[in-house]
């Protein structure tokens, strides 16, 4: 078990994890599916994981982790909450586009490192494909309705 990561940071950062705020708490369903509250806990987990890798500069985990949360939210499709999925997936989108923002930072200036050049650019491919899946998912929603 020690051998995923996953596991040896949570053991690592288990009280860190204890005291953060979800990041997803204020929503509130509109529909009060309880389908929702569950894929809010699942959600806000990939989240934590994902701020936490930010926090430590592993972008490249820290972008996995947005967009398997941003994967599991299409998964709503067969709900029929979609208010949430779509709250979901712009806020997924959004802190992407922050992480990139932030890698993009430390590559221009005086601090300036190459360090972090195949993260920005996978920060930037994911979130071309995250965009379209979003409105890929708008689309949808507007067939069935
Ligand atoms: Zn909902």
């Amino acid at each position: 078990m020690k051998s995923n990561s996953f596991c040896t940071l949570a053991e690592k950062d288990a009280e860190y994890f204890a005291e953060r705020p979800n990041k997803f708490e204020m929503v509130s369903c509109p529909k009060k599916e309880r389908n929702c509250k569950n894929y809010l806990k699942e959600i806000n987990n990939r989240y934590l994981e994902s701020e936490i890798y930010r926090e430590n500069k592993e972008y490249q985990n820290s972008i996995a982790a947005l967009k398997n949360a941003f994967n599991y939210t299409t998964e709503l499709k067969e709900s029929p909450c979609n208010k949430c999925a779509e709250f979901f997936q712009t806020n997924i989108v959004q802190s992407l586009e922050s992480i990139h923002h932030e890698i993009h930072k430390m590559s221009v200036g005086l601090f300036r490192t190459k360090r972090y050049n195949l993260s920005y650019l996978i920060a930037g491919d994911v979130l071309n494909e995250l965009k379209i899946a979003a409105t890929d998912f708008k689309k949808l929603k507007m067939k069935r309705a």
